[in-house]
């Protein structure tokens, strides 16, 4: 006989390690309302509300155990969880009492109490009030210590979700047309991540001629032209809640002009570049610095508007931020955007993004259509 090792791993360990980081922290206790922290910790999905839901995970070496507040009438969603076997206890309210008072009969006199970064407001103030003399930090930094180093089963939810998106992409001839809408086109890019594997799609950026200049422009009625650039950045979550998000870019009907060709190749030397550029102990930032660095040489510095990537797992965007700046050192089991970009105000843009996950020696691209610009 084996132990079913399915719930109490993952989450049985993240819980722990949640602890032991909330004390290296100076952290006595973490407040997790449902969002991504919880669905990372307990695997709970779920969105917040108005009635507090509301895990607490105390820090190593304190003695309140973990437990997990939650209005009676929605504790039925929690069965299934194992939450008991992970040793959290559950412990309902019932509308009419105060559930901020329960957090603070179970805390067990925390000094300092770290926030989801996600908590909304009003239950942030309503701890603070349960809680007057108690310091209120974000739980971020100690979370992001665990998310951003994805497990080998994390890592292959995000191959399946880039895989998901590939397939996207590879169909894009159906769908980019001269004489159709950006809307129109977006509308059955929309249907096609779902019927890859996605549960929705969380974003649809179909961005021609001189809308590519916007980098997060959305769809618009404009019609697709002869000769148009077109920047199509697409991504949604699986059904485990892990993301995909790529962006190729398409010209259609016609090779584009040769300053236009050579702002491209530029473009993607510059991806290519901070790709080779990743590895573990390499500072965030100097990935940023590989692309800039080609995108400036090629007298197109100016025209490269925002950083290089963003961390990605069960959000679209979670730390690390490669970003001029930033000089944590990149471990193996980081998944991030590489996709730097190059928009021309007023006449066309272009930008590239795969995801990378750090290995033992550089990094594995998530991400495998053509990088050519493609003419449909
Ligand atoms: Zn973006
Ligand atoms: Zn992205
Ligand atoms: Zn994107």
């Amino acid at each position: 006989m084996t132990a079913s090792p399915d719930r109490a791993q993952p989450f049985g360990e993240r819980l722990r390690r949640a602890g032991e980081i909330a004390a290296e922290h100076g952290v006595d206790l973490l407040a997790i309302t449902p969002g991504t922290d919880l669905r990372y910790l307990v695997g709970a999905t779920g969105e917040t509300h108005e009635r507090l839901t509301c895990l607490l995970v105390p820090a190593a070496g304190h003695r309140a155990p973990p437990a997990i507040v939650v209005p009676k009438l929605e504790a039925p969603g929690l069965v299934g969880l194992g939450l008991a076997d992970l040793g959290v206890e559950t412990v309902t309210w019932n509308d009419g009492e105060d559930p901020y008072l329960l957090v603070s009969d179970l805390a067990g006199g925390p000094r300092r109490i770290a926030v989801a970064d996600s908590m909304p407001a009003v239950h942030v103030f309503g701890l603070r009030d349960a809680f007057p003399d108690v310091a209120q930090v974000l739980a971020g930094p100690v979370l992001r210590e665990l998310r951003m180093r994805k497990d080998p089963a994390e890592i292959d939810e995000l191959r399946a979700a880039a895989a998901a998106i590939d397939r996207v992409h590879a169909r894009m001839g159906e769908f980019l047309r001269v004489g159709r809408t950006e809307a129109a086109a977006g509308a059955d890019i929309a249907l096609a991540l779902v019927e890859e594997g996605h549960t929705g799609a969380a974003f649809v950026i179909v961005a021609s001629g001189p809308n590519g200049a916007s980098p997060h422009h959305d769809v618009s009625d404009r019609v697709m032209q002869h000769g148009d650039m077109v920047v199509v950045d697409i991504g949604g979550p699986l059904p485990s809640g892990y993301y995909s998000d790529c962006t190729r870019t398409y010209v259609l009907g016609a090779e584009p002009d040769p300053e236009v060709r050579k702002a491209y190749e530029a473009l993607q030397d510059a991806q290519e570049q901070a790709v080779r550029a990743v590895g573990p102990g390499v500072p965030a930032e100097q990935v940023d610095a590989a692309a800039r660095t080609v995108l400036t040489e090629a007298g197109l510095g100016e025209h490269f508007i925002h950083r290089t990537g963003h961390g990605i797992g069960l959000d679209v965007h979670e730390q690390p931020y490669i970003v001029g700046g930033n000089d944590l050192a990149l471990r193996p089991g980081m998944a991030f955007s590489v996709e730097p970009g190059v928009y021309l105000e007023g006449e066309w843009g272009a930008r590239i993004e795969d995801i990378v996950v750090v290995t033992a020696d550089g990094c594995e691209r998530l991400n495998r259509q053509p990088r050519d610009l493609q003419v449909l």
